[in-house]
């Protein structure tokens, strides 16, 4: 019996599931051919198990297969996606609109193209952690070429209106970028109904492997050009060189298929267990939940906590449970996530924060465990407040 603490940090990584293990690892001995490699079987056999991974992907997303192109992961992908675009269209225009909650895998492409003379607009967000879409609206310049809105953060988890602001891109001609990273596998995406043109996907948020995502880039109704971003073989159409991972590409298709046939049934589960969870921690007074209240992932609850440090609280619940507090550094360091400053809650609120991360190997007896232990810590911090 393990006494490591209760992982509640499936918005960071989640483990690789038992059945997605058992799949991937034929391709690390067996079936160890270079999928590039054309005039053998070892090469024809890599080939189909990647084939069926971009199937599996293309029908996750209604895509085309031939419109996945695998990178490392989520990070790779919005980088190729925003980079990509801005080096293929800035003859057309130099301003790129996202928003201020995004996941520094946005933030920081556009931060670096900003160095390089673009104009980037970081949206803000209402008290709920959703965009306003009127200031959307009124944001557009004639010279704007890419819009990159998540679709599920991974702080707070909202949910985009991506449907919405996925039709106001494609009115103006102006190419949608979605990192779904939070998304696949939890969430209904549809890249046709609600008109993306790139989508960043990674397996190890859905029990997959790490070191493995895909950018979905779209290829008719527009064709989006992209400048690739790391030169070589000419791999995945010339967009992403570098010998495909097969391994791990298997392990990405079988934790899809996995979450996919599993998305109904485990969102009910999830939003039970959050909503025991929120139960009970709110029957505590000062407790304030961010982000939307529904339109939100199942399994993310993300709480301030009034009159607490925001240190002493990761502190005294790290015995019993993993969590993150929705600062985007370590506990060492003062400053608090950029979400939740977003949202415009002071300092205290914005530090003091924890979220749980619910995810699909959690029971609700953890839940009830964590639940006891994180109000005993509260309750005890802010008595020791009041006797200083
Ligand atoms: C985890 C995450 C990323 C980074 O993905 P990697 O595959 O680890 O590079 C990007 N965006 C969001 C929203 C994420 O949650």
């Amino acid at each position: 019996m393990s006494t490591r603490p209760i992982y509640l940090d499936c918005h960071a990584t989640t483990p690789v599931d038992e059945r997605v293990m058992a799949a991937m690892m034929p391709y690390f001995t067996e079936y160890f051919g270079n999928p590039s490699s054309i005039n053998h079987i070892y090469g024809w056999e890599a080939e189909a198990a990647v084939k069926q991974t971009r199937e599996i992907l293309a029908a996750a997303i209604n895509a085309t297969p031939e419109e996945i192109v695998f990178t490392s992961g989520a990070t790779e992908a919005n980088n190729l996606a925003i980079k990509g675009v801005a080096e293929a269209y800035f003859q057309k225009g130099q301003h790129i609109m996202t928003v201020a909650t995004e996941h520094s895998a946005v933030i920081d492409p556009c931060k670096y193209l900003q160095t390089l003379g673009f104009e980037v607009t970081f949206l803000p967000v209402n008290q709920d952690g959703l965009i306003d879409l009127a200031k959307l609206a009124t944001a557009f310049r004639p010279e704007t070429i890419l819009v990159s809105v998540m679709a599920a953060n991974n702080e707070i988890g909202v949910l985009q209106p991506l449907t919405e602001i996925g039709q106001m891109c494609r009115d103006r001609n102006i190419i949608f970028h979605t990192d779904a990273a939070q998304a696949l596998g939890k969430i209904p995406l549809d890249v046709q109904a609600m008109k993306i043109d790139l989508m960043s996907l990674t397996a190890h948020k859905l029990y997959g492997p790490k070191g493995i995502g895909a950018l979905y880039v779209r290829r008719r109704n527009p064709r989006v050009q992209l400048a690739p971003q790391q030169h070589g073989g000419g791999h995945e159409r010339g967009m992403r060189s570098g010998t495909l991972y097969t391994p791990q590409i298997v392990g990405f298709g079988k934790a899809t298929e996995i979450a996919l046939a599993e998305q109904a049934t485990e969102t009910q589960r999830l939003t039970e267990l959050r909503h025991s969870l929120w139960q009970k921690l709110s029957q505590l007074p000062g407790i304030h939940l961010n982000g939307h209240p529904t339109q939100r992932l199942a399994g993310n609850l993300n709480i301030s906590v009034e009159a607490v440090d925001g240190a002493a609280l990761l502190l005294g619940l790290q015995p019993v449970m993993a969590v993150s507090s929705g600062s985007a550094c370590s506990s060492t360091t003062t400053a608090p996530s950029h979400v939740l400053t977003a949202l415009g809650h002071t300092e205290q609120l914005a530090y003091a924060s924890v979220r749980f991360g619910i995810g699909r190997f959690n029971t609700q007896a953890e839940i009830d465990t964590v639940a006891q232990h994180a109000i005993a810590t509260i309750q005890s911090l802010r008595k020791q407040a009041t006797l200083v």
